[in-house]
């Protein structure tokens, strides 16, 4: 059956860094033309889906923020839909920060009570930040996880992320994370929802073995492999994953279609 829903991560995907993916500005330009539906679904946890549009159309591309469904803002409605001014310790950046005080959260960086923990991407974690984050889980405060992604990539190359930290608090601490992003299966069917998508013609196009290829499959999608972010093709045989589709980047999606 040809593909006409399409849900596509944009960290090593649509670009590394501030460095733009060739021909990604134009696949998605040609999705939209030919009526094809799509959710740009990213685990990113340190920019919102407003932070993510304006750096994709600063770089050429055309986007609305409601094609963004972001990890950052699915862990917002997820806190708020369990207590509404939840108090939260961060790890996490500024940006991410305001967004939950603007959503009504009351966000802390100080060793006090809390409902949750919420670990987010922050490129200035520290031994400090993970210590307090730990005491709190075991004084009972919830665990949340924007997601459990290993590895991301930028030009300068693969970077140690989120999932990282997440599994040293849960050694830690003995506590499971709950994690908001990919692979969460209520993360791909929420951004499924907001374009009406049926599943058997869906396919996740991501550059992450884990959280994009298997966890779609998972999920009963189809997905496409791109080899321009994380991971090499290399990478898909060794883990023992199957992508139903593989491809140097995003700009060669146009012949798969109808396939
Ligand atoms: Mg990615």
């Amino acid at each position: 059956m040809a593909l006409k829903y399409f849900l596509i991560d944009v960290d090593g995907v649509l670009y590394n860094g501030s460095t733009v993916v060739d021909g990604a500005v134009h696949a998605l330009r040609f999705l939209r033309e030919s009526g094809l539906k799509f959710q740009l679904l990213t685990n990113t946890s340190g920019k919102t889906a407003l932070a993510v549009k304006e750096k994709l159309n600063g770089m050429g591309f055309d986007i609305f923020e409601s094609d963004i469904y972001a990890a950052a803002n699915a862990m917002i409605d997820f806190i708020r839909k369990k207590k509404k001014a939840a108090r939260c310790y961060l790890v996490g950046t500024v940006s991410l920060e305001q967004a939950m005080i603007d959503a009504g959260l009351k966000v802390t960086r100080k060793e006090e009570p809390v409902d949750f923990v919420v670990l987010a991407y922050d490129s200035e974690v520290t031994y400090q930040k993970l210590d307090i984050a730990l005491r709190l889980l075991l004084g009972g405060a919830g665990f949340i996880a924007t997601h459990q992604m290993k590895i991301y990539p930028n030009e300068t190359g693969v970077h140690i992320n989120v999932g990282a930290f997440a599994k040293a608090l849960e050694y830690a601490s003995g506590k499971a994370a709950y994690t908001i992003g990919k692979p969460n299966p209520d993360f791909f069917l929420d951004s499924m929802r907001r374009i009406k998508a049926r599943k058997e013609e869906t396919a996740m196009v991501g550059d992450d073995i884990f959280e994009d290829i298997k966890g779609a499959q998972d999920c009963g999608l189809k997905a496409i492999f791109v080899e321009s972010g994380s991971y090499k093709k290399d990478d898909l045989e060794k883990n023992g994953i199957r992508p139903d589709f593989s491809l140097k980047s995003i700009k060669d999606i146009q012949p798969i279609i109808n396939a």
